[in-house]
């Protein structure tokens, strides 16, 4: 791998999603990639390291960061701030080690504008395909909840439009195998059958009819 540099994988999901357990199976499942480390100014949770699954620090620390440009990307989510910085990212990569990079949403963006060689991959909830059903003629749900799923559909795609791949996470297995795939294609520059399968005009298309919501134009 001697000259190659790591590819960044982002990747991104609305909350519940699964995208821990997924992104852990892609790691487990590939030697060659590994996550980047990010900094936090949340609590340290039971079970996890400082070092090893984020930097925790305090909140001085982190602005400190910031204002010293430190970060690629950062972002409150949650009353925590979360950043990636720049220093858990250049050396792997450099190194030729591919990183995933579990960020939320801004983060994202943030690194489309900045890392013209980010990939970015979006993990979709099921609930969308249990909007599409509902939509589709049974209708059980209110108006009103109804009406708030597909409010939401509207904020993912939305930011869909920013990433390079969605995945449909229907079962953590079939999510984990796609984001592989999309992975190894990235990796040997082979990526017309993923683009084909994953790409985000594909998902675009497919979301288009769960789109419209009853009662507004
Ligand atoms: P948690 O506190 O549950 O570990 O993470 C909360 C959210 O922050 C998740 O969506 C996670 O992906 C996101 N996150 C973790 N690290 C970073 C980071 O470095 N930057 C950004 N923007 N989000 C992050």
């Amino acid at each position: 791998m001697s000259g190659r540099r790591g590819i960044p994988f982002v990747v991104s999901a609305p909350s519940g999603t699964g995208k821990t357990t997924v992104c852990r199976a892609v790691v487990e499942h590939d030697g060659q990639v590994e996550f980047s480390i990010s900094h936090t100014t949340r609590p340290c949770r039971p079970g996890e390291q400082d070092g090893v699954h984020y930097h925790f620090v305090n909140a001085e620390a982190f602005a400190e960061l910031v204002a010293e440009g430190g970060f690629v990307e950062h972002a409150e989510y949650a009353g925590n701030q979360y950043g990636t910085s720049w220093k858990s990212i250049d050396e792997p990569l450099a190194c030729g080690r591919d990183l995933l990079l579990e960020v939320e949403v801004q983060g994202a963006r943030q690194l489309r504008s900045r890392r013209d060689d980010a990939r970015l991959v979006f993990l979709l909830p099921p609930t969308l395909q249990e909007l599409e059903s509902r939509l589709r003629g049974r209708g059980t749900d209110s108006d009103e909840a109804i009406a708030k799923r597909l409010e939401t559909a509207h904020v993912e795609l939305a930011s869909v439009h920013l990433f390079d791949y969605a995945v449909v996470n229907e079962s953590a297995d079939q999510a984990t195998r796609d984001l592989l795939s999309i992975i190894h294609a990235e990796r040997s520059g082979e990526t017309g059958d993923v683009r084909e399968r994953f790409g985000r005009a594909r998902v675009v298309e497919g979301l288009k009819g769960i789109l419209p919501i009853p009662g507004r134009s």
